[in-house]
């Protein structure tokens, strides 16, 4: 039957879940469908390395195939990843995390934190969400029946939430928080004590601790610190960690959790009846990648480095005040010397200039008055996209 011939019926109340239904489109996207077809764009808009994932990583994969490794792994991941992972994370943080008890492979650190949010929350239970933040976070904690509670933080703070602020988003309903160091969109890390301070307020109101560490090995001020190096918070802790960054492996689909057996267990149930298991082939690539990836990631983190002090010297040289960021990629200048609002400044500056920027206020209200930079692309463009903001804040100054 030709399907333009079915009978229409009319609906009487909606087909979508209320709650996927007030979910709106991440407001990233929403941008960079503005993007889409302008010629001569720089882009320092994408949330991704440039870099193409180290090809010895690329040949384990390959040679994955090639000997028929097709099949499913246990819905956890391939026992022999895992065993890696937790020597990774004893290494890096000191922590003891069992292979079998407490750790998921999980599809990207995103299916992670959706297993959280799932694992953790009753319907309209409370998660702070310490703002600015990956766009994630908040409708993923609604779409699990949650209520997201939205923390600002502020340049003033070198966007580390203070805890007053905290003390002041608990309720008695709140089950969790979710913090992001090295963050996403302003690049900030925190400071041993402030990490102290924050598991020290996890403990006090019983809540658990969801800490998205992707970005941690990308810090360049000392060593990228974890909560899991705090002992005493371990046991309320979910450590969100993946590849897709550091090790350049967006397109491979591969993230960790790991945390409390009795969690992780409860994350597993929904991970084995959504994804079943993540994809093989990646995780042969990931096992390489924990093996013999580092010089890579180093190399990698190195030359991030070199264009972030670049891009934040001239933002601050041309008036758009930048805190500096010691990990991930982003910078996060303030563009309020222009009177223009994030959405205005990203847009003007799409059209008249050709570089695309980030609107803050997508990470949260308190991202207004900012744009997110990423200095994941080559110096070269880096080089020209400063010139043409440069151009573009001189004819757009306020007087
Ligand atoms: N957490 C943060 C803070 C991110 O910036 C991203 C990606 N932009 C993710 C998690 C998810 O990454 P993936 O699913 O590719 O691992």
């Amino acid at each position: 039957m030709n399907v333009t011939t079915l009978p229409k019926t009319v609906l009487t109340k909606s087909r979508i879940n209320s709650r996927v239904e007030q979910t709106v489109p991440s407001g990233i996207r929403a941008f960079f469908d503005l993007v889409i077809g302008k010629e001569d764009v720089i882009s320092l808009g994408v949330g991704e390395p440039d870099f193409a994932t180290p090809w010895h990583i690329c040949e384990a994969g390959i040679h994955s195939l090639e000997t028929g490794r097709t099949s499913y792994s246990s819905n956890n991941g391939l026992l022999e990843l895992r065993e890696e992972i937790a020597a990774f994370l004893y290494k890096t943080t000191g922590a003891s995390y069992d292979p079998v008890k407490n750790i998921i492979v999980t599809v990207g650190g995103s299916e992670g934190i959706d297993l959280a949010f799932r694992t953790l929350l009753n319907p309209n239970e409370e998660a702070i969400i310490v703002e600015p933040s990956f766009v994630s976070y908040a409708p993923l904690t609604f779409l699990a029946g949650g209520i997201p509670v939205h923390l600002p933080t502020y340049a003033e703070n070198g966007f580390a939430p203070t805890i007053e602020d905290l003390e002041k988003a608990v309720t008695p309903l709140t089950r969790a928080i979710i913090v992001n160091y090295p963050n996403n969109p302003t690049g900030t890390i925190l400071s041993d004590q402030q990490m102290d301070e924050i598991a020290e307020f996890v403990i006090r109101h019983d809540l658990i601790l969801i800490s998205d560490e992707i970005y941690v090995p990308l810090t360049y001020e000392n060593d990228g610190k974890s909560f899991a190096s705090h002992e005493e918070i371990r046991d309320r802790l979910i450590l969100l960690h993946g590849f897709s960054k550091a090790w350049a492996m967006t397109g491979w689909r591969l993230g960790i959790a790991a945390g409390p057996s009795d969690i992780i267990e409860g994350m597993g149930k929904i991970h084995q009846y959504n994804v079943m298991c993540p994809p093989t082939v990646a995780q042969y690539a990931a096992i390489e990648a924990l093996r013999h990836g580092d010089e890579e990631v180093q190399n990698m983190r190195r030359e991030y480095d070199r264009r972030r002090r670049f891009i934040t010297h001239h933002f601050n040289r041309m008036g758009l005040d930048c805190f500096e960021p010691f990990g991930a990629f982003y910078a996060f200048p303030s563009i309020k010397i222009t009177g223009m609002s994030s959405q205005e400044f990203a847009e003007k500056l799409l059209d008249e200039e050709n570089v695309a920027v980030v609107p803050g206020n997508v990470f949260g209200e308190c991202g207004e008055g900012f744009v997110r930079c990423s200095y994941a692309t080559s110096l070269d463009e880096i080089r020209e996209a400063v010139k043409r903001i440069e151009n573009f804040v001189k004819h757009h100054k306020k007087a």
